[in-house]
């Protein structure tokens, strides 16, 4: 332990001399503190920009929800086909093919209008899609 001590005493002495002198030392100190005012500035800096940072995404985060709440829709498959009810349709009830979601119509035979690429369709009996979106209710 004794032996531990001397060489610590030994290397500081060593480190002193090398480095000349207290004065050298203390500047280096005085640098010290200036780098750790200069980091705690930046820090201060960083925090207020992170500050700005989350309050901006929390107004973007309300946005995205009232923009989510205007384009809800309701959406039933009802008899095979899509039903969907929002903003865009007035808030009424209005077909729409399940596979590709083009708006379909029709009695009878209900088939998506892209028949070359979807090719959807059901049959619905001697009922039409109005007569559908009246069972579905309001
Ligand atoms: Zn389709």
């Amino acid at each position: 332990m004794m032996n531990w001590l001397k060489k610590m005493f030994g290397w500081f002495e060593k480190l002193i001399n090398e480095h000349g002198s207290a004065k050298i030392l203390e500047a280096r100190l005085v640098q010290k503190d200036d780098e750790i005012s200069a980091l705690r500035m930046k820090n201060q800096d960083l925090q207020l920009t992170l500050e700005k940072e989350q309050i901006q995404h929390q107004k973007t985060r309300d946005e995205l929800q009232r923009l989510r709440n205007e384009h809800s829709e309701e959406i039933r498959i009802y008899k095979e086909i899509e039903f969907r009810r929002s903003k865009r349709t007035d808030g009424k009830w209005a077909a729409f093919c399940p596979k590709c979601h083009l708006p379909v119509s029709g009695r009878g035979v209900v088939q998506c209008k892209d028949q070359k690429r979807c090719g959807w369709f059901v049959l619905i009996g001697k009922l039409s899609t109005d007569d559908l979106i009246k069972e579905l209710g309001s």
